[in-house]
């Protein structure tokens, strides 16, 4: 008998019910790494009654755990002197296709089922980009809010003494997320260069004079409007004049509110942690540049914006809350694009009752399994997270073979790769989708034409 063959073939239901609950009773009180792991499995129902080998191989079983799981110490001074300790992670999810590749997220919310949720999702979602990229995803409960550039950078030197062992540029490339943008990968870059004596695209995200790539920053935006543009090619539709709705107002809001801008859509809404901004003037690009200088040089908060242009309202919001009011104002499409789990039932309710058209996720899983399932119900355009926002860590792809190859390539070039590389996920999504058996449903397009390719990858390469 094989190593690869197992006895006792279950149904798919059966089967995927047994993994759920050993996932569960394995990694408890990781209610997100549920959630994630359940949504992709639910698709491949549909996977598993055409391919019983993927049960013989164990595969779903295999596909949970992390290959390597590092969690580390991170001790720093702060500005008073006083000492300060944090806690680091890396989760080395699968590395089938390609070297280890997906975010660090300082914020204080992290933790290890957090992290193992985005290390799952970034399988999938690397898997979709037609790169050789595997998953990773790690981080730290660093909060960088209210620290000193300082302060910051002690802490990205301490985080990468320790994590520059279990990294480099073809084993595990980590790029910004949540808390890291290009300040923190400029110094966790010069930490790793000063220790390991090397200039490697060790890192995605670097700056444009030491290793970066044109249109990086800009690429999850931009990505996830040119997702949204082919989702209503299929209706014959366009964002021409369309009202938007985005939340966040960091990196992926920024840059989703710009390329809607130059697609003729008229966005009227971002926000943070503390509340939203209405405008329903919209976001022009004089009101754009007065976010992205708020957010990224003055590091102050949304609710500014509304002392500043006088039309607009700010309305508070605490995430803890069941709804939140930016998705409860009428508009055609929305692009949430702050973190997850942001889009409740309440809220996916209020926008279908308020006629929304089409929702693309920029952020990662940002909609709940019961909001999803309303909008998969409710048969909209719904472009699910793992495929819509995946033009960021497929520019980082880019990134790397600029890297490898010592070229830098013109903005136009970057931006006409993530293009196509967009319309070729949304294809693959919406044939995968047909010929499983559920047009439009775009959620099992993207869980399984992204499983398939790392599913089959596992097998070629046996048990390891
Ligand atoms: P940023 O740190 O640049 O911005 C995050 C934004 O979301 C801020 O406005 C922040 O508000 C808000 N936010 C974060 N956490 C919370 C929370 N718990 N409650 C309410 N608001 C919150 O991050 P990014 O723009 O890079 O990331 C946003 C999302 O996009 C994340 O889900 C990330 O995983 C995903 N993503 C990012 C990619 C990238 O290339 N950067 C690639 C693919 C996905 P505040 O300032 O108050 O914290």
């Amino acid at each position: 008998m094989s190593v690869l063959t197992h006895p006792g073939v279950k149904a798919p239901g059966d089967y995927i019910e047994s993994v759920m609950i050993s996932v569960k009773a394995k990694n408890p009180a990781e209610p997100e790494f549920h959630q994630a792991v359940a949504e992709v499995f639910d698709s491949l129902r549909l996977v598993l009654s055409k391919h019983p080998e993927y049960q013989s191989a164990r595969l779903l079983e295999r596909i949970v755990e992390p290959e390597r799981v590092i969690m580390f110490r991170v001790p720093w001074f702060d500005d008073q002197g006083e000492i300060q300790i944090n806690r680091g992670f890396r989760i080395e999810m699968n590395s089938a296709i390609g070297p280890y590749k997906g975010g660090l997220r300082f914020h204080p919310s992290v933790n290890l089922g957090i992290l193992k949720f985005l290390a799952f999702e970034q399988v999938f979602k690397n898997s979709l980009t037609t790169l050789p990229m595997g998953g990773g995803k790690g981080g730290s409960d660093f909060d960088p809010k209210g620290k000193s550039d300082n302060e910051v950078m002690r802490f990205c030197q301490s985080f990468m003494t320790e994590l520059q062992r279990h990294i480099g540029p073809d084993t595990d490339v980590p790029a910004g997320d949540i808390g890291v943008g290009g300040r923190e990968i400029g110094f966790l870059f010069g930490q790793y260069k000063r220790l390991r004596n090397e200039f490697t695209g060790v890192l995605t995200g670097k700056g444009l004079g030491w290793g970066g790539s044109l249109i990086r920053p800009e690429a999850t935006g931009y990505g996830c409007v040119y997702f949204a543009s082919e989702m209503l090619k299929t209706k014959k539709d366009t964002l021409e004049g369309k009202l938007c709705l985005v939340s966040g107002s960091g990196n992926v809001s920024q840059y989703t509110v710009e390329k809607l801008l130059d697609l003729g859509a008229k966005p009227i809404t971002v926000s943070d942690s503390n509340g939203v901004i209405y405008d329903p003037d919209g976001i022009d690009r004089e009101k754009l540049a007065f976010i992205i200088d708020l957010k990224n040089v003055k590091r102050g908060r949304i609710r500014d914006y509304a002392d500043h242009y006088k039309k607009a309202i700010f309305m508070p919001t605490d995430i803890k809350l069941e709804h939140n009011p930016l998705w409860n104002i009428k508009a055609d499409c929305a692009f949430p694009s702050a973190t997850q789990n942001e889009i409740t039932a309440k809220d996916a309710a209020n926008l279908l009752k308020n006629g929304i058209k089409l929702v693309a996720e920029g952020a990662n899983m940002p909609s709940t399994l019961d909001a999803t399932k309303l909008f998969l119900d409710a048969k909209i355009l719904y472009g699910p997270a793992k495929a819509a926002n995946a033009g960021g860590v497929a520019t980082s792809g880019l990134e790397m073979a600029q890297n490898s190859a010592r070229l830098s390539w013109t903005r136009e070039e970057v931006d006409d790769r993530l293009h196509k590389i967009m319309i070729a996920i949304h294809r693959n999504c919406f044939e995968t989708a047909e010929k499983y058996g559920t047009p439009g449903n775009l959620v099992n397009g993207a869980n399984i034409g992204g499983f398939l390719k790392v599913a089959n990858a596992m097998l070629d390469q046996g048990l390891v």
